[in-house]
């Protein structure tokens, strides 16, 4: 992989979120404090603004850089979640990663990301995107991609029945039912622009 397909990645993740940042904002408005969009918005422009010097790195550094960005940018709770993801997974890969070391790296930073937010599947934040995604992951197979970004959309959506026992929306107990969780979406969008990226 070379600078020139790094730069695509930045650019593909940055664009989806920035381009639905104000879809975000709506979710959050719903079930929580309505900044989850900007917060992402300006993180990821952030990102894009260094994507040239970050895609200059290796695979592992360049995420790690993300992650970074993400935590000063970011903000909120979800600021501090996605960068401990994006580090983890720059600390995890190995210099020479393959394919093959995508699961590993994922899990690890799926475990951080748990750690930090004290939380896990089922409690309708991220984790219900990122938990079904790493399994997806590990099972591997045939049309691994198509079907990471169809978890991931489904994951996303089964959010929406759920109760929020984990951040803001929880606050709302039983009104946070029939709403899709901001930073689920958000992951959900992040994972389809990886899939496009590598098809
Ligand atoms: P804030 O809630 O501080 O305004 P954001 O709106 O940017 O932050 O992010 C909210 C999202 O962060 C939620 O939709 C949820 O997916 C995620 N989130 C919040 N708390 C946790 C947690 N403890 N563990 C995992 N994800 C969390
Ligand atoms: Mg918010
Ligand atoms: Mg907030």
């Amino acid at each position: 992989m070379d600078a020139a397909a790094r730069a695509r990645l930045i650019r593909a993740l940055a664009g989806t979120v920035i381009a639905h940042a104000d879809e975000l904002t709506g979710l959050d408005q719903a079930i929580g404090d309505g900044d989850h969009g900007l917060n992402m918005k300006r993180g990821f422009e952030t990102v894009l603004a260094e994507a040239d010097t970050l895609a200059a790195q290796p695979l592992p550094a360049m995420l790690a850089g993300i992650g970074k960005t993400l935590v000063m940018r970011v903000g909120g709770a979800s600021g501090p979640l996605y960068g401990t993801l994006f580090l983890t997974l720059g600390k995890t890969l190995p210099e020479e990663s393959g394919m093959a070391d995508a699961a590993p790296a994922l899990e690890a930073a799926v475990a951080a990301v748990k750690a930090r937010g004290k939380s896990d599947a089922g409690q309708k934040t991220m984790l219900d995107v990122l938990v079904p995604v790493l399994e997806e992951l590990k099972a591997g197979g045939e049309g691994l991609p198509a079907r990471l970004a169809a978890t991931a959309h489904a994951a996303a959506e089964a959010t929406v029945p759920m109760r929020a026992v984990r951040g803001r929306a929880s606050f709302l107990g039983e009104r946070s039912v029939g709403h899709m969780d901001p930073g689920a979406r958000s992951s959900a969008l992040m994972v389809e622009a990886v899939v496009t990226w590598l098809e």
